[in-house]
């Protein structure tokens, strides 16, 4: 699957139209407007981790999650309608990506802080062969 890869809003909100920041935050104005609420920007830095397959950042407001990617760097929470303006990524992201999508499992791509030899010894468990790349 060529178009295989760890999922960020562009992916998991195509269906909403989501293309870029610009159409990510109008969707998210868009839904929490809908709902009675505000959105609220939170320029504290958050740390961008791997769930099932997505880039994501935990929403301590309400304990909810927000999508986000290497190219959009914002996460927007809908549940309580906060926006994460400052998402930091690992440095070695891309290289991270690569190992995770070598496991056929989405729900076994996942990543918060281990490093790359860690999960090419977890790729061995989850039964994928590191010898080709
Ligand atoms: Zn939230």
């Amino acid at each position: 699957m060529s178009d295989d890869c760890i999922l960020g809003p562009c992916e998991g909100m195509a269906h909403a139209g989501v293309t870029d920041t610009d159409s990510y935050r109008d969707v998210h104005r868009k839904v929490i407007a809908s709902k009675g609420q505000v959105e609220y920007e939170d320029q504290d830095q958050k740390r961008a981790y791997i769930n099932h397959g997505r880039w994501v950042v935990d929403c301590p407001k309400c304990n909810g999650a927000g999508l986000t990617s290497r190219t959009i760097k914002v996460a927007c929470c809908f549940d309580c309608g906060s926006v994460y303006t400052t998402v930091s990524f690992p440095r070695n992201a891309k290289k991270i990506e690569d190992v995770l999508l070598r496991r056929t499992d989405e729900a076994s791509r996942n990543w918060t802080t281990e490093s790359i030899k860690e999960l090419l010894e977890e790729n061995k468990i989850h039964g994928v062969s590191d010898g080709v790349d």
